[in-house]
């Protein structure tokens, strides 16, 4: 009976069914006041994805929310592992839906989930299994795909190639089958500072930094290849064992001490995820490995004296989820940009630990059209507006997807002339260069 002076609480109605953006919700899931039942659900389509090798975690996943907030797709979108467990719950098939290709295994969720569903095997396997099944690949991914299985890198572009940005670097760049003795470094240059132009220039950069510094480094030139990390993770397995069995085959020739490579990606790949592809096939696969701001920060005393030419300019630093969140190194590139003369750094909130994702990582380097289509903008673009509302002049990477992601970010932000974008080795090649 009503109580004067005293508010009611409204009359809950419970629905049969609504629908909300074209997926049923039955009113029996609005019963927040009643015990929920497991078996109410159609788990076919969980249990397929919890079915698959990878997939078993997605079971784990108790809806708790923490997730969501950390997803770099849903600041731009509507993502998360718990609205994709929710979804699979409700009837969709992974498989056929776009969320698949979405997430950028930038392993945030797994970071914060304390019931550790791991959607850096889950989405990997979902995806090798859509391709098996012949289900819908983004063409933009296909075509990526083929490019590396024809020609060794994502471009398409000539194999033989692949050195050819070496003869602009002003510097010799020996190449591995002709120096005919062992070096100290294997310089694994990676595709896009083989072949895109914004690559090129720091890939120069690179062995203009390695020369002045007196290092004894070699790269494989023509004989170098994808390493296949991205495409593991865009689920296309069988080609990325074939890269990796031809990259641990062609490493094997040489003798060196030490791989140093330019790409996050390539060091998870090294560091990760040959070595078990190696000793399940047999396989040797035992070398130090380092990317390349780890390298140079362990020879800080050697190089600080060289970087004579003061850079004025605030910048900020773009963690790459592949070297910091999946691999642990934040301090090497942070010591390389505190060495620069002139250089301030201001940290963006979302950084280290919590970095924001360039969109680029699990095959999302391949994907922005089709991902622009689910997002309401790419998340590189959402980066940019980020840096610039920090107060940066600057935007300093340490990865090869990201200077071309970023700077085609600023263009379609119209930050044109409000920021730009250098690989921190750049940068170091030209407080190199006196006045
Ligand atoms: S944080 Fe983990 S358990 Fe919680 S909703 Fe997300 S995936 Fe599920
Ligand atoms: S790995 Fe990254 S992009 Fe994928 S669901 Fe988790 S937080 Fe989102």
């Amino acid at each position: 009976m009503p109580v004067k002076g005293v508010k009611q609480a409204p009359i809950v109605v419970e629905k049969d069914s609504v629908t909300v953006r074209g997926i049923e919700l039955k009113g029996q899931w609005n019963r927040m006041f009643e015990p929920r039942v497991i078996d109410d659900y159609d788990l076919t389509h969980l249990d397929r994805v919890a079915a698959l090798s990878g997939g078993e975690s997605i079971e784990f996943c108790y809806q708790c929310g923490k997730c969501v907030p950390v997803c770099p797709v849903d600041v731009v979108g509507n993502y998360g592992p718990r609205k994709i467990v929710r979804k699979l719950q409700l009837g969709v098939d992974l498989t056929e839906d776009a969320d698949l290709w979405l997430c950028t295994t930038c392993m945030n969720c797994l970071r914060v989930c304390p019931k550790e569903v791991d959607m850096i095997k889950i989405m990997p396997a979902v995806r090798e299994q859509a391709i098996l099944d012949g289900k819908f690949v983004p063409p933009e991914l296909q075509k990526t795909f083929e490019n590396i299985a024809r020609y060794g890198n994502p471009q398409g572009e000539s194999p033989r190639k692949r050195a050819d940005w070496a003869k602009e670097a002003g510097v010799p760049v020996p190449i591995m089958a002709s120096v005919k003795r062992p070096v100290d470094v294997l310089l694994y240059v990676g595709s896009y500072p083989s072949y895109h132009p914004r690559g090129k220039d720091a890939a120069r950069a690179m062995a203009r930094v390695l020369t002045a510094l007196g290092v004894d480094f070699a790269i494989l030139g023509h004989e170098e290849k994808e390493d296949g990390d991205s495409v593991r993770l865009a689920g296309e397995k069988g080609l990325y064992e074939t890269l990796a069995d031809s990259t641990i085959k062609t490493l094997a020739k040489y003798r060196f001490n030490r791989i140093v490579v330019f790409g996050p990606h390539e060091y998870n790949a090294f560091k990760n995820v040959y070595p078990k592809f190696a000793a399940e096939n047999g396989l040797a696969w035992d070398y130090a490995i380092l990317h390349y701001t780890q390298f140079l920060a362990e020879r800080l005393d050697q190089l600080t004296p060289l970087l004579k030419k003061p850079i004025e300019i605030t910048t900020t630093f773009h963690d790459p989820c592949y070297l910091g969140r999946h691999n642990g190194e934040y301090d090497a590139p942070r010591r390389l940009l505190a060495a620069i003369p002139g250089v301030t750094l201001v940290e963006m909130g979302r950084s280290r630990e919590n970095g924001y994702c360039c969109g680029g990582g699990g095959g999302g380097m391949w994907l922005d059209s089709f991902a622009g289509g689910h997002q309401k903008m790419r998340l590189s673009e959402r980066r940019v507006q980020e840096a610039v509302e920090y107060g940066a002049s600057l935007l300093s990477v340490c990865c090869p997807y990201e200077v071309s992601r970023f700077e085609d970010g600023v263009k379609s932000t119209g930050n044109d002339g409000k920021l730009i974008v250098r690989d921190i080795i750049e940068m170091i090649d030209e407080a190199m260069r006196a006045e």
